[in-house]
């Protein structure tokens, strides 16, 4: 089969490997759309592993079933979460591989859904391995995982109707974050980023004010949108130490700042303000596939306003061009 290969900082190749292997725990799907991640540029612009493929927010079809696997049949259309469990932790050894606390992740310590085929090791439906219901098309699909990262870290925030909330960073966690607040009936969403494209995505997305961050003075102006009192909470997307400093800045008495965002640098802060404050610093890494898909099936989140631009597996290099590179490019699929 043909899949995209990195081979050194900057360079990947479409390029024949062997097809993948059926385990007894697991399945083979025929990938239909998968999205290039963040996390994946973050690597794919130092220096990864040789002969990694990345892909870990996908869809496709089941075309082979493990003989241990029960719950899901061939030509089903799905999505999952792809790791291997470890078989050594204490909830390995439980006969939870599910709760693995050394799991090895899709795309990064095996290969990834940049391929016509990927194999998930161990699959679980209900769990890890989750069915499209018929509403949603394969690039909703392969949009689930952001989704339900946005949603995860939204969740924490325990947002109610009268909030008043910020969304700094307006990648596809942040686009998301925007709609999911707004699907919660959260009153005012303001958001702020630096691209025209992204901002213009934040409106359609339904922020109420959309900050451009490169021109325009982002405490004035939420301060100003919020009679001087700050807002009720902060999802903080973009992980640079500017927006982490905004955070403590625009966050009102008593509020909550979410940490969404991949930080490349550690930060440095005084954490003064903050207790003078008494905010709430919230670190978010998790994820919920069933309310995602629900969010997609119901129309409260779509995808139309990030997803800009597809290429088939052989325009792998140039996928990834453009989504480091193009100040239109928010979310770039790559369609098998
Ligand atoms: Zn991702
Ligand atoms: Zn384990």
């Amino acid at each position: 089969m043909k899949a995209a290969i990195l081979h050194g900082a900057g360079d990947i190749r479409t390029e024949n490997v062997s097809d993948p292997i059926l385990e007894d725990h697991g399945i083979i799907i025929k990938v239909e759309a998968c999205g290039i991640c963040g996390t994946d540029l973050h690597v794919y612009k130092k220096e990864g592993k040789e002969g990694t493929i990345f892909g870990h927010e996908f869809s496709g079809v089941v075309t082979e079933v493990g003989g241990s696997v029960t719950g899901i049949q061939r030509g089903e259309r799905i999505t999952a979460v792809g790791f291997r469990p470890c078989e050594k932790c204490f909830w390995c050894k439980q006969g939870k591989p599910h709760r693995c606390s050394d799991m090895a992740l899709l795309g990064y310590q095996f290969p990834g859904a940049m391929a016509e085929y990927v194999a998930i090791p161990f699959a679980s439906p209900g769990r890890n391995v989750f069915k499209l219901p018929e509403e949603l098309n394969f690039e909703d699909g392969a949009s689930i995982e952001p989704l339900s990262i946005s949603l995860f870290s939204v969740r924490r925030a325990q947002p109610g109707e009268k909030d008043m909330a910020a969304v700094l960073g307006v990648g596809v966690i942040g686009l998301n974050a925007i709609q999911v607040l707004k699907a919660m009936g959260v009153k005012k969403v303001l958001a702020t980023g630096r691209r025209a494209a992204r901002l213009s995505a934040a409106r359609a997305c339904g922020a109420d004010v959309a900050v451009d961050a490169a021109k325009e003075d982002v405490l004035q102006t939420i301060m100003k949108a919020t009679s001087e009192m700050g807002v009720d909470f902060v999802i903080e997307c973009a992980g640079i130490q500017e927006t982490f400093d905004q955070c403590v800045e625009i966050t009102r008495g008593g509020g909550k700042i979410i940490l969404v965002g991949v930080y490349e640098k550690p930060l440095s802060w005084d954490p003064m303000k903050a207790m003078s404050k008494n905010l709430s610093l919230i670190c978010c890494l998790g994820e919920n596939f069933p309310l995602s898909i629900e969010l997609l099936r119901s129309g409260k989140v779509r995808t139309a306003p990030f997803i800009t631009h597809r290429f088939p597996l052989d325009r792998a290099a140039e996928a990834f061009q453009v989504q480091l590179r193009s100040q239109d490019a928010i979310k770039v699929m790559i369609k098998p």
